[in-house]
C-alpha cells in the first residue's frame, strides 16, 4: 500500500525567521507519518531553518530545485550533494514555473532526478499540460511524454521510489481546481505509463500527487481517488492552520 504524501510547495515565499515561526505554529500536530507524509518544499536559503527547526518532527524537507552536478564553477545553483548532506529528503523538479521561466528542459530534468538519486535523496517529478494543450486533446500524450523523458535510465527500484506530481498548468494558482475526475484520469494514465516502462510492481509503488488549487475544501474528495497518492500545494501550504488541515485531511 502507498503512503499518502502532502507537500507544500511555498515557491519564492518567506525567510528563514518565517520559516521558524511557521513550524511553531505546527509544532505537534502533523499526523503519524505512517498514514499520511507531511512535506514541506522551500525555497533554499529557507532550507537549513526547515531542516533545523523540524528535527524532532515528522516533517520531511524537501529542496524546490537543485542543479544535476554536485560541485564546481556553477555560480549560483544549488548542489544536491550539499541539500543531502543538510539533512533534505527530497527535491521537486520539473516544476511548470521551472520550465517555463529559467527553460528547464526534459533533458535537465532526466539529469536532475539522477543526481537526486546519486544523492540519496528522492525527486519530486512535476508534469502537467497548458490549457491549450487539453483543449486540443493532447494532454495525456504530452504528460506522458513528460514522463517517460524524466525517467530515462531510472531504474525500476528508484522509480519504485520516487513521486510524480500532475500538475495541470492552468490549475495552478488560478483557484480552478481540476475535477477530481479529470485529477483521476490523468493519474491514472501515468500509472499506466510506468507500468508499460517497468511493471505491474513500479506503477503499484509509484506515488502521484495531483496539484493545482488544491485546499482543505477539496483534499479529501482528491484524495478518495485510487490513483491519487497525495498533493503538492501551493497557496493553501503557506498558512500554518490550511497546512494542518490538509495533512491531517484523513
Ligand atoms: P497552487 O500551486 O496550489 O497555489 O495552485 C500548486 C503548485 O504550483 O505546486
Amino acid at each position: 500500500m502507498r503512503t499518502p504524501i502532502i507537500a507544500g510547495n511555498w515557491k519564492m515565499n518567506k525567510n528563514p525567521q518565517e520559516t521558524q515561526a511557521f513550524l511553531e505554529a505546527i509544532k505537534g500536530q502533523l499526523p503519524d507519518p505512517a498514514q499520511v507524509e507531511s512535506v514541506i518544499a522551500a525555497p533554499a536559503i529557507d532550507l537549513n531553518a526547515l531542516v533545523w527547526f523540524s528535527k524532532d518532527s515528522a516533517l520531511k524537507v524537501a529542496a524546490e530545485n537543485c542543479y544535476f552536478e554536485d560541485e564546481g564553477a556553477y555560480t549560483g545553483e544549488t548542489s544536491p550533494k550539499a541539500l543531502a548532506e543538510m539533512g533534505v529528503d527530497y527535491v521537486v523538479i520539473g516544476h511548470s514555473e521551472r520550465r517555463q521561466y529559467f527553460h528547464e528542459t526534459d533533458e535537465d530534468i532526466n539529469k536532475k532526478a539522477k543526481a537526486i538519486f546519486r544523492n540519496k535523496m528522492l525527486p519530486i517529478i512535476c508534469c502537467g499540460e497548458t490549457l491549450e494543450t487539453r483543449e486540443a486533446g493532447h494532454e495525456v500524450d504530452w504528460v506522458v511524454g513528460q514522463i517517460k523523458a524524466a525517467l530515462a535510465g531510472l531504474s525500476a527500484e528508484e522509480v519504485s521510489k520516487l513521486v510524480i506530481a500532475y500538475e495541470p498548468i492552468w490549475a495552478i494558482g488560478t483557484g480552478k481546481t481540476a475535477s477530481s475526475d479529470q485529477a483521476q484520469e490523468m493519474c491514472h494514465e501515468i500509472r499506466e505509463a510506468v507500468k508499460s516502462l517497468y511493471n505491474e510492481q513500479t506503477a503499484e509503488n509509484v506515488r502521484i500527487q495531483y496539484g493545482g488549487s488544491v485546499k482543505p475544501a477539496n483534499v479529501q474528495e482528491l484524495m478518495a481517488k485510487p490513483d491519487i497518492d497525495g498533493g503538492l500545494v501551493g497557496g493553501a501550504s503557506m498558512i500554518p492552520e490550511s497546512f494542518l488541515a490538509l495533512v491531517n485531511y484523513q
